[in-house]
């Protein structure tokens, strides 16, 4: 139709009705009396904490996960020869079959819901909030690949020239390597990983350290649900591990979410390699700012900055690390943010009462602690005794920078002067980096202004910054926070695939 020339423009730009339809990967259905008082950032509605605890029971009551051996290098290196042997009869099985084994996967990790968020709350401190967003996302990733895979890997015949057939596919690579951080280690684990397998590829999964058992029960998880034992083997270990798989001459891409040093160093170990140049996505950091203006809602403010810099207790990579607040409205909106945030209650994760739950593990607390005993910080909440770090704010001088990411519960703060927007838009794209962006403005001038330059892969506007929608909002950055494609989003299938073209004279 876009061709017709007598198609008015209107009829045109229109959306198409079936593209207009909201997303079709619904999220996990929450029992009807979890609904109630509370949203969280991804807009789900939980209910009040006495409402929270069957759910808390059900976790408490859930049997330990049990305890993951690490492999070796010898180890990964086998894991390899195994996946590689059992490549080719996945890549051939039919796309159908593959995102059929996906969806069964999904419906599995919502029955056993309840044992998973046990695990990501003992394991990694997730609390019941985080667990149930973090299930349903990957819920969510599973869906979406799995009906992303059916259109990209359908094999197609294309138009050509008179007396010949021209057939399109595409096809999985080989054996992807995927390396995955702690901080979403069930959704990001298996976005990375069940994208990979979708598209047709072997995948030899390595965990980060500190998350091992919620990875083999989400790889256990896909095995029960078809996908066969040696087309997805789970590696767990240390850095040697990681390079070992890389190295590997069986390797045929990577997908790593991580730091952006770490992913500099997958680049040039790939870059050293002989035989072919091999594929990898990178998901890294960020320092993700916010820009909040003079017309901006304060409450609403109060309330998407605390959960941008302190929920998860800012271990996610789109926290917001650096508020730039209008001069005129700084001193009220920094004590509402103070205000909000000392009410956070931190602790057991489990328990239905607590908001933010704990560091990963020692080493970060103590550079997070080193970070703050560098500066003075302006306000800090109390936090109890164990792996727990308070919120904090630090306010930064107009000559300060913050050039590295934080990542905890540290909220920096800079002022500026009216217009010096595009200034403040400088500095934050001085840093490299470009995950996350958040703008307050009531303006749509300003709107207007701030967003055409986005500077970062994800711009959220009058709301919070983080927990992108898989489908909804594809999330990740650009520039030193990583190689796109988006995670789930349309692009994303396309980096695990090789495309073959085979014409027939007929
Ligand atoms: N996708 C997550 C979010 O939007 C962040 C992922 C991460 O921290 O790696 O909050």
């Amino acid at each position: 139709q876009a061709g017709d020339k007598d198609v008015p423009v209107e009829r045109v730009l229109e959306m198409p009705d079936d593209l207009a339809e909201t997303p079709r990967h619904p999220r996990i259905p929450l029992p009807a009396a979890l609904f109630g008082a509370r949203r969280n950032s991804e807009g789900l509605e939980y209910g009040s904490d006495a409402a929270l605890r069957p759910m808390a029971e059900a976790m408490r009551a859930a049997p330990e996960a049990p305890e993951v051996r690490t492999v070796d290098a010898a180890g990964a290196e086998s894991a390899m020869e195994r996946a590689a042997r059992a490549f080719p009869a996945w890549r051939d099985t039919v796309v159908g079959a593959r995102a059929t084994a996906l969806r069964r996967a999904a419906d599995l990790l919502e029955e056993e819901r309840p044992l998973l968020m046990a695990t990501l709350a003992r394991e990694a401190g997730k609390t019941i909030d985080d667990g149930v967003a973090e299930v349903r996302e990957a819920v969510d990733f599973l869906r979406y690949y799995a009906d992303e895979a059916e259109t990209l890997c359908q094999p197609r015949l294309l138009p050509g020239p008179t007396g010949e057939a021209n057939q399109w596919r595409a096809n999985g690579r080989g054996v992807f390597v995927t390396i995955s951080p702690w901080n979403f280690p069930l959704a990001i684990f298996l976005g990375q990983t069940a994208a990979a397998l979708v598209a047709g590829n072997a995948v030899v999964a390595k965990p980060a350290p500190q998350t091992p058992r919620i990875a083999a029960q989400a790889v256990d998880i896909l095995h029960r649900a078809g996908v066969p034992r040696d087309a997805l083997i789970l590696a767990p270990g240390g850095v040697d591990v990681g390079q070992a798989l890389t190295a590997s001459p069986h390797l045929a891409g990577v997908a790593f979410t991580g730091s952006t040093a770490t992913a500099k160093a997958i680049n040039r170990a790939l870059g050293e390699r002989d035989g072919p140049i091999l594929p990898l996505i990178a998901e890294t950091g960020g320092v993700n700012a916010m820009i909040v203006d003079a017309t901006a809602l304060p409450e609403q403010v109060t309330r998407d900055v605390v959960a941008s810099a302190f929920r998860s207790a800012g271990q996610r990579c789109s926290a917001c690390r650096i508020l730039f607040v209008q001069e005129d409205v700084a001193d009220r909106m920094i004590e509402m943010i103070e205000g909000a945030a000392a009410t956070l209650r931190m602790g057991d994760p489990i328990d239905p009462a607590v908001d933010v739950g704990p560091i990963i593990d020692a080493e970060a607390l103590e550079r997070l602690r080193a970070h703050v005993a560098d500066h003075t910080p302006i306000w800090q909440g109390e936090a109890p005794d164990g792996l727990f770090m308070p919120p904090t704010i630090i306010e930064l001088g107009r000559d300060e920078r913050l050039t590295k990411e934080v990542f905890g519960p540290v909220l920096h703060v800079k002022r500026w002067k009216a217009g010096e927007v595009d200034a403040v838009l400088d500095e934050i794209e001085s840093t490299g980096f470009g995950l996350t962006f958040g703008l307050h403005s009531r303006i749509d001038a300003t709107i207007a202004h701030v967003t055409a330059r986005a500077p970062a892969g994800n711009v959220y506007v009058n709301r919070n910054q983080i927990g992108a929608i898989v489908g909804s909002q594809p999330f990740g950055g650009r520039g030193m926070s990583g190689t796109g494609p988006k995670a789930g989003g349309p692009l994303y299938l396309q980096r695990f695939v090789e495309e073959v073209v085979i014409s027939t004279d007929t």
